[in-house]
């Protein structure tokens, strides 16, 4: 008898579901504590290129894959490269308290002689400012505006506007301030070069300012010339790059709401309104979406979430998201595993409120930019399975295309995902309700298909005979490229 992959435990609810992103960091890097996670419903790992050594990254990028090939579940990479973020130096004795209208100096080189004066890792700094413009520390909390500028260009002279204290390495934040430096830094350079030399499944990149950058991460992973193309992630986090959404929309694979640094950059009281644009932005035009940072903050210290956080990741999930990242509550926080039980509990929740908006609104959902022919096939697909009331849509997927196009209808049955090669296998982890196994039997014929899931589905308990499956797909099985849709009866 054929031996079929086991689902994972999350398909067993019957609903498909938002995805769920892990950051990797020492509270969560032993191999129980990854086995554990993914059992919880991790989708994706995120290894932050912010924080970690190479050495570090490959080690647990290696107890991931393993554990993930035991427990026969997918999990993607997402390697977050860390962009033009700006971090003080070192503050002679640790620390600074700020108190208001105090003046403080921004001075070149990395080291402070002076209590007062600050320095930092983006030594462009003292260049790109002028009077007026403001600067932030420590998330925000913190706030500077520019007096002046020495004439040997070798300090700036700020006086505090919102006081006070700021720590060593906190981050630094220049809203409005046009940056003379490229998105994409130096550090970035290797770290992206270690990112696909490891063959991670999706790249961020921090900062994002404008399409442009994008363009220029997607030119160099092709220059790299590895088989290996990863799902490139534009973090939003820069007013620039909300005034340039639409064109990064063009340009990039995937989307990340980077709340932390857009909280800062932009008025914070406009977060959720711009969460909720460009969430409704990329369904339309059928780009993955992730909604990221303090979705259960709380939970870094506390072993349950404020009601407020668990209403920021419902409403996230109503919004649309495709899925939502846990940060430091995995990374450095006291009970990673309880915070993905509680995300996976909360998500599975709110899904009602999600599933089958596709099918109730069919064109209010149309795509500009994605293939008429896959829409319209995956459209349906959704409506077929919908009106059978079937119990599986099985998608023979080559790129994930078609995978993407069905998980942008929010359809109510749960989408099977099929793939030839284990690398798109992963990709899929990040799409919204597509569970995804591997066999190459997806491009023998549908005969070979179709066997080999319905036995997947009664290896799993996912399927008795009698149930329907639709099954959908561009494929060569009729010798020329088809878009297929069938009608099975499970024997
Ligand atoms: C953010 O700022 O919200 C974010 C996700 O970026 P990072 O965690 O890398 O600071």
């Amino acid at each position: 008898m054929m031996s079929t992959p086991a689902a994972p435990a999350s398909f067993h609810h019957r609903l498909v579901k938002t995805r769920i992103i892990a950051t990797m960091g020492p509270a969560c890097e032993d191999a129980q504590t990854i086995r554990q996670l993914i059992l919880e419903g991790v989708d994706v790992f995120r290894l932050n290129f912010a924080h970690g050594s190479h050495e570090w990254l490959e080690e647990v990028l290696h107890k991931i894959r393993a554990i993930s090939a035991d427990l026969k579940i997918p999990v993607g990479v997402l390697g977050d490269l860390s962009g033009p973020k700006i971090r003080l130096g070192q503050i002679p004795g640790g620390e600074l308290r700020c108190g208001e209208r105090d003046t403080v100096r921004f001075i070149r080189g990395r080291e402070a002689d002076s209590p007062q004066d600050l320095t930092c890792t983006y030594e462009n700094l003292i260049s790109d400012v002028d009077t007026g413009d403001r600067i932030l520390l420590a998330d925000g909390t913190v706030g500077l505006m520019v007096t002046g500028k020495a004439d040997d260009d070798l300090s700036v002279t700020c006086v505090v506007t919102e006081p006070g204290v700021v720590r060593s390495k906190q981050g630094v934040n220049l809203p409005g301030v046009v940056l003379s430096t490229s998105c994409i830094t130096p550090k970035d350079e290797v770290d992206l070069a270690w990112a696909l030399e490891h063959q991670l499944d999706f790249i961020g990149l921090s900062f994002v300012r404008s399409a442009d950058d994008i363009i220029q991460l997607k030119s160099m992973i092709r220059q790299h010339g590895s088989d290996s193309q990863p799902i490139v992630v534009a973090k939003i986090e820069k007013t620039e790059a909300i005034a340039d959404l639409e064109r990064i929309l063009e340009a990039t694979d995937a989307v990340m709401v980077a709340r932390g640094d857009l909280g800062v950059e932009a008025e914070i009281s406009r977060v959720p309104i711009m969460q909720k644009e460009i969430i409704r932005r990329c369904n339309q035009e059928r780009i993955p979406v992730i909604t990221a940072t303090q979705m259960l903050d709380s939970m870094t210290i506390n072993d349950l979430p404020t009601r407020a956080e668990v209403s920021d990741v419902a409403n996230a999930v109503i919004d649309g998201t495709d899925a939502v990242m846990l940060s430091g509550e995995t990374a450095i926080g006291e009970h990673p595993a309880d915070c993905v039980r509680m995300m996976q509990k909360i998500v599975h929740d709110v899904a009602p409120l999600v599933i089958g908006r596709g099918v109730e609104d069919p064109h209010t959902h149309e795509s500009r930019r994605a293939n008429p022919v896959t829409e319209a096939v995956s459209l349906g697909a959704t409506v077929v399975a919908d009106k059978l009331k079937a119990d599986l849509i099985v998608v023979a997927t080559d790129s994930g295309r078609t995978a993407l196009a069905l998980s942008g209808r929010r359809g109510r049955v749960p989408i099977l995902a099929v793939a030839h090669r284990q690398d798109i296998v992963r990709r899929l982890c990040l799409y919204w309700g597509v569970t995804s196994i591997q066999s190459t039997l997806v491009r023998q014929s549908a005969d070979a298909l179709l066997q080999f899931v319905v036995q997947w589905g009664l290896d799993n308990h996912i399927l008795k005979s009698g149930q329907k499956i639709i099954v959908v797909g561009h494929t060569n099985w009729l010798g020329d490229d088809h878009d297929l849709l069938m009608v099975h009866v499970v024997p």
